[in-house]
């Protein structure tokens, strides 16, 4: 079947009102730049035989930067190609105008987990994910919708958006997809040189040969691995800190009891890199 593209809400909801009562639809929201990790949430969307639904939107409202947002890649034709090509049944291409029309005003905000991690440094970030995911989620109504592992923080806050606001939709994760160095794929890498791929990728390299075990504390292995990371040349570290996966409390005594795992956001060349790691 051919891909449907739709461009206004018009067209989308149409198209969207055809199948609804034959098909269960799988949502994967993207901002476009598709790479292997955008594939790996679409495949598992088709191979759950779903009524497969990309949106490409590079939402303003989640920059807390003008100069990150303006910079962020594009690629729509390459982007379209990629989704034919992988049998994706609709993509919606809105205009910003159509998601937030004149006038708009009400936002969605998380207030415990939403001012930790990413959201420290991005005032706002995850009101304006939460708001756009939450619309997409009004505008498409799917069965299930798919997340990356790479964006921890992102995904921990929609399934507690999905639970607080008992809203119908299926969350499915899906672990980060890295390149052949371990550098966990984000469409922020392609403004990146192959030298300071290079340097990226050895953030994973340090997390993947560190032996967490030796660490009786969360400071101590904190120490050390910033060490490590600033002698590979990740010297502009936002964060580093290790947190329970369930719950994102902060981690102080390494042991088996809990889920832990490290998070960092680092830039790199004035990119911003983000990567988590489970660490037991
Ligand atoms: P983005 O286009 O960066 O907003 O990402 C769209 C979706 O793809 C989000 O759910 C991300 O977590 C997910 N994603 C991005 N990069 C990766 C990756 N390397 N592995 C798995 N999922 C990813």
């Amino acid at each position: 079947m051919q891909t449907i593209i739709a461009r206004s809400l018009d067209s989308l909801k149409k198209n969207l009102n055809k199948v609804k009562k034959s098909k269960k639809i799988g949502l994967i929201p993207t901002m476009g730049s598709l790479h292997d990790g955008h594939l790996a949430l679409i495949k598992k969307s088709k191979k759950l035989k779903f009524f497969t639904v990309v949106t490409i939107f590079v939402n303003p409202l989640q920059f807390n930067n003008k100069n990150d947002f303006k910079k962020y890649p594009l690629q729509e034709k390459k982007d379209i190609d990629i989704i034919k090509k992988n049998n994706v049944d609709l993509v919606f291409i809105p205009k910003k105008q159509q998601i937030y029309p004149h006038g708009f005003s009400t936002y969605l905000k998380e207030i415990n987990h939403s001012n930790i991690l990413c959201g420290q440094f991005r005032t706002n970030h995850f009101s304006g994910v939460l708001t756009v995911v939450f619309k997409l989620f009004v505008l498409i109504q799917p069965y299930s919708a798919f997340f990356g592992e790479k964006d921890f923080q992102q995904l921990f806050l929609i399934k507690k958006m999905v639970k607080d606001l008992h809203l119908e939709v299926k969350i499915i994760s899906v672990p980060t997809v890295r390149d052949s160095n371990g550098l966990a794929l984000s469409s922020r890498n392609k403004l990146l040189d192959d030298k300071y791929l290079k340097i990226a990728s050895s953030i994973y390299k340090i997390f993947k040969n560190s032996k967490f075990k030796n660490y009786k504390n969360t400071k101590s292995l904190i120490t050390y691995l910033k060490k490590r990371l600033i002698n590979s040349g990740i010297v502009d570290i936002e964060y580093i800190e290790i947190r329970k996966s369930k719950n994102l409390e902060k981690a102080i005594i390494l042991n088996n009891r809990e889920k832990l795992r490290v998070f960092i956001a680092a830039y790199l060349k004035g990119v911003r890199l983000i990567d988590n790691y489970k660490i037991n």
